[in-house]
């Protein structure tokens, strides 16, 4: 084999490889990562195909190999090839989800002198002058000649003194850098002893918090991270501080290697005994896992539905104890990865030690490590999002996608956009892998292919309850209509208000659910109508109460309140519409007795902060929790006994043929998390239309009445799974240019639809799209609803400024 296929790092490349020529004496595999030459620059590629004829007459020469080992295997290059024609993206953008993190490097150009001998005289005075240069330093980066002298003249120079035979260009990449991780760290100045009788005398004087501190620190042979002494003790910063500066306790800083499993106790856990509903489930898994090893057929789907509690999780532990039994390894995706602490202890406890993590959170040295660590084989089990699908597990036996229906599986704001779910089992059908999807409320489409027999159904009907209390919280639907009759105006029922008061007076936990930031949701004039909305994107402004300032919930524009219309100058400018800071002030004035918590994205931008509050309100320092929809998203907090719907409407009227779907989802979740300790509890749904069947079917917690509504409308509108969708998106700074252009598109999509005559296909808009202006830009959607569509689509030209999102998961 003399040539190779290579996929190379340039956007021009578009879904194509080029040939090259394999040197004499340089041996090139499949999967291996290469510089190839490309026009005047040297770019990083990856092996796809090695063949003995070239694809063109006239190839150049591979410059060189990056990295001794193949970074891809064949099934990958496979599924990086079915990603770009599927998905219409760049090749080179599909083959980098499988390259180690931090591989895309820039190539540094050096230039070094050559032994040659040269005429001074016959150089320019510029010329001579960095030749000079060159010669004193023995090397020189272009970049660095480019900052004096400007880029065209840097590179003519350079250009003529290689050309001259003067000087020669080398190239390096450029150094990955990773940081050293610092820690503070807690040490105590004295000796346990003296340690233990200060806390005795703080105790005394009732510095309880500084007392249980300076226990815990004694009781440590080792500096322990202030975060651990935090989280173990229950106090904050300042209660080290004041340690400090008694003399007591120092604060250092302190360099940590770490994985991101590194420094947590796991003790180790063991199998629990199944339930029948869970052995079944278990064995049909366990045969099919067992027959793949002995044939490659194609591997089933299971799709695992099962409501929360009711140990899909245990089924997915032993499934994976299976697979790696028949010396196989396991890849489990879950939706965000920080909200799943408890999950990753949880495989970590059954795995020691063999279990990876890989997201986009950690350094790039310990994702760097990671990935190496999970090439080796040195991982049963790789937990993450939806990248992690991409991880190198040598010998792929299992792949389990947790809460298969969140809509993070979808990568829809870059290219690839790829849905994980569909890789996934691309991917196993790639390595003969056996499939595991969970979910309480399953994707529409995901049930319709369970029911006519594509995915293998297994149902899990109950809760695995410790006791025998009620399995699924009681839920109540409030037709808010009838309260604003009765005259009442708050954001709360007369239903909802009732429960509170009991649940604050019991000493009990309450969430209310609200999906919606910031305090107002629009702003507007009452007097002309003038709604605020933002410059650059179009959307209403969020009033936020900390800040006071209208912002936009799309791009982060900000602007102070104006005191007076923009449009007729009235002062009567109104807040309307609620969000969860509106709903945390209103709630402190109803329930001034309870201690309030907020949790939403406003309150957690820091790292850790998930875990922080999560935290808090389990050690109860809150009686009512109040957040947006990262509370439904797997808490177990067993002292919550109400959840509170505040609005059930937010994501009902969305135009997106979705909308009931995440509803029914969204409440089904929400409404989960009440009840989950043995105080049982309940749930309250604040409506306008509670008729409408997916509020029904989740305050009923009957996927099956979802289901039968649900797959009937999309069977009427020909939407998925009946049908596919592409939405195409152009983006211009002039709306006009933006709406000829769409136009003129779906011109070319009719004619080459009709010259190949295909039947099926059908063509919405161009209209501008749901958010018409986003960052100073317009936007104008096209919608193709049809069965092919992708390879329709690969054959159109599409200028730039078109994003094609094949199986969009929103409108
Ligand atoms: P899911 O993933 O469906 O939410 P889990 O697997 O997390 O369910 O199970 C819910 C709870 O029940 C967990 O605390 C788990 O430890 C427990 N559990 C699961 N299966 C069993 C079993 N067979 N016997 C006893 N407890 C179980
Ligand atoms: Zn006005
Ligand atoms: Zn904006």
């Amino acid at each position: 084999m003399r040539y190779a296929e290579v996929s190379v790092n340039a956007p021009v490349a578009q879904r194509r490889t080029f040939s090259y020529a394999i040197p004499p004496g340089l041996s090139v595999g499949v999967g291996q990562a290469v510089w190839a030459p490309f026009g005047e620059k040297l770019l990083q590629g990856i092996v796809l195909e090695l063949s003995p004829y070239p694809a063109v007459e006239e190839t150049r020469d591979i410059a060189g190999i990056i990295d001794p080992y193949p970074l891809l295997s064949s099934p990958h290059i496979s599924l990086a090839r079915w990603i770009s024609q599927y998905y219409l993206s760049p090749l080179f953008d599909a083959v980098a989800l499988m390259l180690p993190p931090g591989f895309e490097r820039r190539v540094v150009t050096f230039i070094s002198p050559s032994p040659n001998q040269y005429d001074p005289s016959s150089l320019s005075k510029q010329q001579g002058y960095i030749l000079e240069l060159v010669r004193r330093q023995g090397k020189v980066s272009v970049r660095q000649l480019e900052k004096s002298l400007g880029k065209r003249r840097a590179q003519a120079i350079v250009s003529q003194l290689v050309s001259r035979g003067l000087a020669v260009r080398s190239y390096e990449m450029e150094k990955v850098k990773v940081k050293p991780k610092m820690l503070p760290y807690l040490c105590l100045r004295v000796t346990p002893d003296e340690a233990r009788q200060e806390a005795a005398r703080l105790r005394q004087k009732r510095g309880h918090k500084q007392a249980s501190l300076l226990d815990f620190l004694a009781r440590q042979n080792e500096p322990v991270p202030l975060a651990e002494a935090r989280q173990r003790t229950n106090c904050d910063r300042a209660v080290a501080e004041a340690l400090v500066s008694k003399g007591l306790v120092s604060i250092q800083q302190v360099e940590v290697k770490r994985g991101p499993l590194a420094r947590q106790e796991v003790t180790s856990s063991q199998p629990l005994r199944l339930t029948a509903a869970q052995e079944s489930a278990f064995k049909s898994i366990q045969s099919s896992l067992r027959e793949m090893t002995r044939e490659h057929g194609s591997p089933p789907v299971f799709l695992l539905h099962g409501v929360t509690g009711s140990g899909k999780t245990e089924i997915y532990l032993q499934a994976l104890a299976e697979t790696v039994r028949l010396g196989k390894q396991g890849i489990v995706l879950v939706p965000e990865i920080s909200l799943t602490p408890q999950t990753i202890e949880r495989f970590a406890s059954r795995f020691p030690n063999r279990v990876a993590v890989l997201h986009s959170q950690l350094s790039l040295g310990e994702q760097f490590d990671e990935w190496h660590r999970i090439r080796n084989g040195e991982a049963d089990v790789v937990i993450g999002p939806r990248s992690a699908i991409f991880a190198p597990q040598p010998d792929l036996g299992l792949i389990v996608i947790d809460e298969e229906h969140e809509w993070t599986y979808k990568q829809h704001d870059k290219s690839p956009r790829y849905h994980a779910r569909d890789v996934a089992i691309k991917l196993a059908e790639l390595t003969g892998a056996v499939v595991i999807l969970g979910s309480a409320t399953p994707d529409v489409e995901t049930f319709y292919h369970a029911q006519k027999g594509s995915y293998r159904l297994l149902q899990l009907p109950e809760r695995v309850v410790p006791s025998e209390h009620s399995p699924l919280p009681q839920v109540t639907v409030v037709d808010m209509r009838e309260e604003l009759k009765a005259g009442n105006r708050s954001m709360f029922s007369r239903p909802l208000s009732q429960v509170i008061d009991k649940v604050v007076a019991n000493g009990e936990q309450a969430i209310l659910f609200l999906n919606r930031r910031g305090a107002a949701t629009h702003v507007q004039c009452r007097n002309c109508g003038y709604v605020l909305r933002c410059r650059r994107c179009e959307v209403s402004l969020t009033y936020h109460l900390a800040e006071g300032n209208l912002v936009c919930h799309q791009c982060n524009y900000r602007i102070p309140v104006p005191q007076i219309c923009p449009q007729c100058l009235s002062r009567r400018i109104r807040f309307l519409g609620a969000g969860t800071q509106k709903l945390e002030q209103e709630t402190s004035y109803a329930f001034p007795r309870a201690v309030l918590m907020r949790w939403d994205s406003d309150v957690t931008r820091q790292k850790h902060s998930h875990q922080e509050i999560l935290n808090r309100f389990r050690a109860h320092e809150a009686d009512i929790l109040i957040g947006t929809q990262m509370i439904a998203k797997g808490l177990d907090l067993p002292e919550v006994t109400l959840v509170g719907v505040i609005s059930a409407d937010t994501g009902l009227n969305l135009p997106d043929f979705r909308a009931g779907e995440r509803t029914f989802q969204l409440l089904s979740q929400v409404a989960g998390r009440a009840g989950r300790g043995i105080l049982g509890g309940e749930a309250i749904i604040q409506t306008y239309s509670p008729e409408h069947y997916a509020i029904q079917a989740a305050a009923q917690h009957d996927y099956a009445l979802f289901y039968k509504k649900e797959i009937d409308y999309r069977r009427q509108l020909h939407n998925p799974p009946f049908s596919r969708l592409a939405s195409l998106i152009y983006t211009h700074t002039n709306d006009m240019l933006c709406q000829r252009e769409a136009e003129r598109v779906k011109r070319l999509l009719i004619d080459e639809r009709d010259a190949k005559g295909i039947a099926d296909l059908t063509l919405i808009g161009p209209a501008p799209a749901f958010i018409h202006r986003l960052r100073g830009r317009f936007r104008w959607q096209l919608v193709l609803r049809g069965s092919e569509l992708s390879a329709f689509l690969s054959e159109i030209p599409f200028p730039q400024g078109w994003t094609v999102d094949i199986d969009p998961v929103g409108l």
